[in-house]
């Protein structure tokens, strides 16, 4: 499991982590609401942990604008305040439960494991686009009843494509993502994996394909 965790208090946001880590879950954090966005609009997330005042960017409008680009990764939210109209507002700009501050770690561990169930079952097991159907369990890639099995890396880069197919995903988004900005990573290797996986959709005699577009990056289309 991975969970981005948007918190400016710095001591708190690392607390989380720490929380998290020891239970095993992989976690990235920002202190600010602008990257928080880009990153939860990647939609590879499966869950969110969301502070409400922020710099850059309010929680509420980041998990608005997230609910807008189409992504539906559960977000838990932080509020500092109790008054109904702030957890009202929250959910009704898209979070799935909020949590007041100061919290307790069991409660924090318990919505978390609460929200990644509720859409678990359904969103977490596939992802899809046209005829291809990407099993996020066992990393298989299928069209049909033919199936190929994806690398961790090309499972990733397959994954973020999927998840924006009405947006472009740039190198440098997938660079950042997937090999997490290492700087022994160049844009070739995205280029390279992203040809190990059209070899792949072409095995799959699908209809998708991953277009090039110059100067912005890649994107699925179907190709009637
Ligand atoms: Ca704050």
């Amino acid at each position: 499991m991975n969970v981005l965790v948007v918190e400016d208090e710095r001591n708190l946001a690392d607390a989380i982590c720490q929380i998290l880590k020891t239970e095993g879950i992989k976690t990235e954090v920002t202190y600010d609401g602008t990257t928080a966005l880009t990153l939860a609009k990647s939609g590879i997330y499966d869950a969110i942990i969301l502070d409400v005042m922020l710099p850059g960017m309010s929680g509420l409008d980041v998990v608005r604008e997230t609910r807008r680009a189409g992504v539906s990764t559960p977000v838990l939210m932080l509020t500092a305040r109790t008054t109904t109209t702030d957890k009202v507002d929250g959910l009704d700009a898209g979070a799935d439960d909020y949590m007041t501050k100061p919290f307790e770690t069991p409660e924090l561990l318990a919505r978390l494991r609460a929200l990644t169930r509720r859409t678990g079952d359904v969103l977490l097991e596939e992802a899809s686009y046209g005829d291809l159907k990407l099993d996020l369990t066992t990393h298989d890639l299928s069209c049909g009843d033919k199936t190929v099995h994806l690398s961790g890396k090309e499972f990733e880069v397959m994954r973020m494509l999927m998840s924006s197919t009405s947006r472009v995903v740039s190198k440098q988004d997938l660079l950042t993502r997937v090999w997490g900005g290492s700087s022994e990573v160049s844009e070739n290797s995205v280029e390279a994996y992203v040809s190990f996986l059209r070899k792949k959709m072409i095995h799959l005699h699908s209809k998708v394909q991953i277009t090039t577009l110059r100067m912005l990056g890649y994107r699925l289309e179907i190709i009637e």
